[in-house]
């Protein structure tokens, strides 16, 4: 396979593709190989006032166009990214390492988000309620805030984007969006399927480099009232205190430690399945990755020697390879990081039933490899049963029953994506009710969701927002409540006009 030269990335600010105004470059490197793929400025916080001031100057005559003319116009983004589908995913997995494969899904989840706000231009629905007075009416409308920051990680470089950009777009606000640092040019291709749609200039504008330069310049510019993050709760935490004091709105996506609960009446093959999709599906690296298993009474005897087998025959090398169904993680830091978890957990008691060395052999030498791991034996309380590894490692905790399940699965600080296999179905409605996450799956795995539900966690993984589906319309506008009393005579609501007796 031949390596294709290295690609020159923009910043995209108003109508023009322009280098860091500093000149400073980042360099992108494929995580299979080590290969360079791609420089993009290393933009400081010059460049994202200039964004700033570009998008604020667009927001009048974008957020004055009518909603359902904004939507046509990401229907035909949708229609350009499905055309360069294949071409941008093969983009991403160079860039990140992520399967051929699930690099398309990643593209056609921004696809039907796409098809989603782009018919909400027709929708953005206000409401209208009776009034208490005579010859009075009362409704409300949603109107567009101003500029949006967008804050990306590098797991899902299109999918998680678009759940942002397509909304607040068409809501009518201009967006500014730093994509990841590890994954910026496939990012850079969704948004020029906007770009060639025939978007205004200045309505979408991406300025590439680090988070603690451009991502902080973002979260701290006076200008850009409403902030939209996705990554880690450590960093979430932060933006939210700086945001806070600006009274900005803010939405966090950010960690999960996701438990799938497997209980003595389950399908087990089926569970072998999902566990291993959910846990070892982008090496481990999603949100939703399944990083506990937790099993109930004695199903584990049975399970546990099924899951590894079949984690030990796990296919792992290039993503660009339609065989291989496990890819690299997505740098060298993050392999480290991962391999220390399994340490700890070593050390703590868990006992490594597959996995847990890095792959250091022929081909996978250069890329940063790591195999699927199990560790069973897990303690409740205990480091791998508490922490996001974002990897592909499961820790096994054992249970007494289902309510001790759900004690162990709501222990963590998380509470993003939970699943339970069973085949009764109370059982399967009381871990719906008591499980703390935002999506609890019944006899499928922690991961997988669809473009028009709504997506977020619990707890530490968010602050109550959700994106996908309906939701974030709401995060997007301002309610506005009109009232048009037509009956000629001052009316006076909020003094006792009521007659006693
Ligand atoms: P990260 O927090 O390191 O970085 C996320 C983004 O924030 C990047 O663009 C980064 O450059 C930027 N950033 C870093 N420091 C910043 C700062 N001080 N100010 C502003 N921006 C800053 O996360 P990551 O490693 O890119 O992604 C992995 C994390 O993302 C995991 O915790 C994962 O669970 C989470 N994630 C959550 C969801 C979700 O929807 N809940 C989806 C995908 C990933």
């Amino acid at each position: 396979m031949t390596s294709p030269t290295p690609s020159t990335v923009l910043n995209h600010i108003g109508d023009t593709d322009r280098p860091a105004l500093d000149g400073r470059t980042l360099d992108v490197h494929n995580p299979a190989t080590g290969e360079l793929t791609a420089r993009v400025p290393r933009s400081s916080g010059a460049d994202v006032s200039h964004a700033a001031r570009v998008a604020r100057e667009a927001f009048g005559a974008w957020s004055l166009t009518p909603a359902p003319a904004r939507g046509e116009l990401l229907l035909r983004a949708a229609a350009l990214m499905t055309e360069r589908k294949d071409a941008i995913a093969n983009v991403m997995a160079r860039e990140m390492g992520k399967r051929l494969e699930e690099a398309r899904g990643d593209i056609q989840e921004a696809i039907d988000t796409a098809y989603y706000a782009g018919t909400e231009g027709r929708r953005l629905f206000g409401r209208t309620a009776p009034s208490e007075l005579r010859d009075k009416f009362g409704m409300t409308v949603r109107r567009p805030i101003g500029p949006v920051g967008v804050i990306t990680a590098w797991n899902f470089p299109v999918a998680v984007p678009s759940w942002k950009i397509l909304p607040a777009l068409v809501c009518g606000n201009p967006v500014v969006w730093k994509p990841s640092e590890l994954s910026p040019e496939s990012g850079h291709l969704f948004a020029k399927c906007l770009w060639d749609a025939g978007l205004p200039p200045g309505v979408l504008n991406v300025v590439h480099g680090q988070g603690d330069e451009v991502g902080a310049a973002i979260v701290a510019h006076a200008d850009i009232p409403v902030l939209a993050f996705t990554g880690s709760t450590a960093v979430g935490r932060q933006i939210a205190e700086i945001a806070g004091r600006q009274l900005k709105r803010v939405s966090l996506e950010l960690g999960g430690k996701n438990p799938v609960i497997v209980l003595p009446d389950a399908d087990i093959d089926l569970a072998v399945d999902g566990i291993l999709w959910g846990a070892f599906g982008t090496a481990g690296q999603r949100c939703t990755a399944t990083s506990r298993l937790i099993v109930v009474g004695s199903v584990g005897e049975v399970l546990l020697p099924k899951l590894v087998e079949r984690a030990r025959a796990l296919r792992i090398g290039d993503p660009l390879d339609p065989t291989v169904q496990v890819g690299p993680l997505v740098s060298a830091r993050q392999q480290e990081r991962v391999h220390a978890y399994v340490e700890t957990a070593r050390r703590e008691g868990g006992q490594v039933l597959c996995g847990g060395e890095i792959l250091r052999t022929g081909a996978l030498a250069r890329g940063w490899y790591y195999p699927a791991t199990v560790v069973d034996k897990v303690a409740p309380g205990s480091t791998l049963a508490l922490e996001e590894v974002f990897g592909p490692v499961l820790a096994v905790l054992h249970a007494r029953d289902l309510d001790h399940a759900i004690a162990i699965a709501n222990e963590v600080q998380y509470g993003l994506s939970s699943s339970i296999y069973t085949r009764d179905v109370g059982l399967a409605f009381r871990a719906i009710e008591r499980i703390d996450a935002g999506i609890t799956y019944v006899n499928a795995p922690t991961i997988g969701a669809e473009a028009h539900f709504p997506f977020g966690g619990v707890k530490a993984t968010g602050n109550g927002h959700r994106e996908g589906g309906w939701a974030p319309y709401e995060f997007f506008t301002e309610v506005k409540t009109v009232y048009i009393d037509y009956s000629g005579a001052l009316q006076r609501a909020q003094i006792d006009n009521r007659v006693d007796g």
